[in-house]
């Protein structure tokens, strides 16, 4: 029978400066040595953490999520000092891209030891690592002291989550608690790197971006991008992702927007745009969202997953986005939407 828990949840201010010994984060980090799994907030997402040495938690975690046990999950530390028992080593190229990075929404690919659950990554011989840029992660991880595996805290397929509350609109009783700690900044999870090869290989696009690791590493020691669309190295990559409940067609050209709206409307359609403010005015739909500024990439990133779940509210048949250059964080924003698409056209 499935068991249900209540979840706890405490709300703590990002900005007091005596977070290690805050009541809530001395209770959630106990859960966590528990082995229980417990939701926080991060700069770019809320994760769902639990004990990356216990099979225990990483299979609460796999559970609540609803998540394929193929997906590995990246392992979350708050000191340099941590890596080395959970990555076999540092390869010489990471150096200059963990100095300037973390903390930071940079998860770097090691060769894994013993000690790291083989459930947490999957079977794979690596370990995805990052320390996230955020007071409340890093104090819980601190009083944990323990690396803690923690994907994002929503159910798998459905938008990541930005508060506290779309993590209970998930997972509510499904977890041992929520750490409410505002609305995250970044809004989009972190870059995904290999460093285990000659080059680095960027394996998901994301708060750091593609522009920045080249001016830390040298353009010459990252592969770029392919056309040949081969194996797929990080596993969850493959899987549909970050989907609101109604089809997303993702446009590329604007003008092809104004018809596609036409098309529908005409066959009965409720619509629902995604564009930004500076061009909320220009559509005639039945719900149009403005997310973020497009003179400022940023923005748009930082609101793009509440604004998928907000057409869940809103309720329409179809919703038709608007595309962003591939360049900086709208790399991130692109791959996010074609993921989130039933369809992309011209
Ligand atoms: P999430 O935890 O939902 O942000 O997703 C983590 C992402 O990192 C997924 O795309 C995983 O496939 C990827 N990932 C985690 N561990 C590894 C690994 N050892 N090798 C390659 N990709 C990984
Ligand atoms: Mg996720």
């Amino acid at each position: 029978m499935e068991k249900t828990v209540k979840t706890k949840i405490w709300s703590v201010d990002k900005h007091v400066n005596n977070l290690l010994s805050s009541d809530a984060i001395q209770e959630a980090a106990r859960l966590l040595q528990e082995n229980e799994v417990v939701a926080f907030p991060t700069e770019t997402v809320y994760g769902l953490g639990g004990n990356a040495y216990s099979d225990e938690a990483i299979e609460k975690i796999f559970h609540a999520k609803g998540r394929p046990s193929d997906n590995p999950l990246i392992v979350h530390i708050y000191s340099k000092k941590q890596l080395l028992n959970i990555a076999q080593h540092v390869p010489k190229i990471a150096e200059p891209l963990i100095d300037s990075f973390w903390p930071g929404p940079l998860t770097i690919i090691f060769p894994k030891t013993e000690a790291v659950s083989e459930k947490a990554t999957a079977g794979l011989s690596t370990v995805a690592v990052r320390m996230p840029d955020h007071p409340v992660a890093l104090a819980l991880l601190e009083k944990a002291d323990i690396p803690i595996a923690a994907p994002s805290a929503n159910r798998s397929g459905k938008p990541s989550p930005t508060t506290a509350q779309h993590v209970l609109e998930d997972l509510r009783d499904k977890i041992a608690g929520v750490v409410d700690g505002g609305k995250t900044d970044v809004g989009v999870e972190s870059t995904v790197i290999d460093v285990t090869g000659p080059q680095i290989e960027i394996l998901r696009p994301g708060g750091i971006t593609r522009e920045q690791i080249e001016a830390v590493a040298g353009k010459e020691n990252v592969r770029q991008p392919s056309s040949f669309t081969g194996a797929v190295k990080s596993p969850g990559m493959k899987y549909t992702h970050y989907s609101p409940n109604a089809p997303l067609y993702l446009v590329l050209s604007k003008e092809r927007i104004h018809d596609l709206i036409a098309e529908k409307k005409a066959k009965g359609k409720r619509v629902g745009v995604l564009t930004t403010v500076e061009n909320a005015e220009n559509y005639d739909a039945d719900y149009v969202h403005a997310c973020g500024e497009r003179a400022d990439l940023r923005t748009v990133a930082s609101q793009l997953y509440e604004s998928l779940r907000q057409f869940d509210v809103e309720n329409r048949d179809v919703i038709i986005s608007e595309a962003f250059p591939k360049e900086g964080i709208g790399a991130a924003i692109m791959n996010r939407l074609e993921k989130a698409a039933v369809k992309i056209i011209q």
